[in-house]
C-alpha cells in the first residue's frame, strides 16, 4: 500500500523538478505525537518542510503556499529529484552526527539572514525539534523496552547507546537549546495566531519553568490526556520531551 501522495514542484532559481510527499490523510491518526508537537509516522515527520535547499543548484527557497500552479500532482515529463535528495537537506539520521548536522543547518539559516516572524517561528520550531531529537524516546533506554519484546537485545543495546550519547550532546548544547526556546517564546507570544496547541506551556516546561507551565495548563478549561501528562511531568520537574501517544 502506498502511504504517501507525491507532488512535484520546481526550484525557482534553476527550474529543476523536485518530488515531495504528503502522508495520506487517513494515516495521520496512526502517527506518534510528542509533547513538543512533533508528529512522526514510520519515522517520517508529518509536517511539511517549508524551507529547502535545491539539490541541483543549492538555492535556498520557501514553499509558503503549496498550491497549483507552483505545485502539481502530475508527474512532469522531465528528470525529477527524489524526496530523499532534499528532504531535511539530504541528512541521514541513523546516528547523532546527522542530528547535529541538522541543528547546524538551522543555526546557519538563522544566522545568515533576517526572516519574517512567521518564517523565523517555523525555523526555530524545527530547530527545537532537532535539538529534542538528540534525546527523543529517552524512555527506550529502560530495560522494560527490552523485556517487553519489541526489540532484540542487539537493537535495544545499540539504540540505547545512541540515546545516551544523544543525551550528553543535548546537555552540551543546552545553551543553544534554551536561547532558541526563549526567542521562540517571544515570537509566539507576539504572534498567537502562529501557536500550535499546547506549544507555549510546553516551552515553559522544557525551559524548566514548571510553575509557569502549570499555571498556563490550569487556565485551560478542559483536561485531556495530553494536558494531564504535561502536568504530571511538570510536577516531577521533568523538562524532557516525551511521547504523548502512539
Ligand atoms: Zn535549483
Amino acid at each position: 500500500m502506498l502511504k504517501y501522495d507525491s507532488y512535484y514542484f520546481q526550484c525557482p532559481h534553476c527550474q529543476a523538478w523536485l518530488e515531495g510527499r504528503n502522508l495520506k490523510a487517513e494515516l495521520v491518526n496512526e502517527a506518534i505525537l510528542y509533547s513538543d508537537g512533533k508528529v512522526l509516522y514510520d519515522n517520517y515527520i508529518t509536517t511539511r518542510q517549508k524551507m529547502l535547499l535545491c539539490p541541483s543548484c543549492g538555492h535556498a527557497f520557501w514553499i509558503e503556499d503549496p498550491k497549483e500552479p507552483f505545485i502539481t500532482t502530475e508527474k512532469p515529463d522531465a528528470e525529477v529529484y527524489s524526496w530523499n535528495t532534499w528532504r531535511f537537506y539530504g541528512i541521514r539520521f541513523s546516528d547523532n552526527k546527522g542530528k547535529l548536522a541538522l541543528i547546524n543547518h538551522y543555526l546557519t539559516f538563522l544566522k545568515k539572514s533576517h526572516y519574517e516572524p512567521k518564517n523565523e517561528i517555523y525555523l526555530r520550531r524545527f530547530l527545537w525539534w532537532a535539538y529534542n531529537d538528540l534525546h527523543r524516546n529517552h524512555q527506550h533506554v529502560r530495560l522494560k523496552y527490552l523485556l517487553n519484546g519489541f526489540m532484540s537485545f542487539g537493537v535495544w543495546h545499540s539504540n540505547r547507546r545512541m540515546i545516551l550519547e544523544g543525551e550528553k550532546l543535548f546537555l552540551k548544547n543546552l545553551k543553544g537549546f534554551n536561547s532558541n526556546l526563549k526567542r521562540l517564546l517571544v515570537l509566539l507570544e507576539k504572534h498567537p495566531e502562529e501557536q500550535i496547541d499546547l506549544e507555549v506551556p510546553e516551552i515553559y516546561r522544557e525551559l524548566r519553568q514548571f510553575d509557569k507551565a502549570k499555571e498556563l495548563l490550569d487556565q485551560l478549561g478542559s483536561r485531556t490526556h495530553f494536558t494531564n501528562e504535561m502536568l504530571r511531568h511538570s510536577k516531577w520537574k521533568d523538562g524532557r520531551v516525551f511521547m504523548v501517544s502512539g
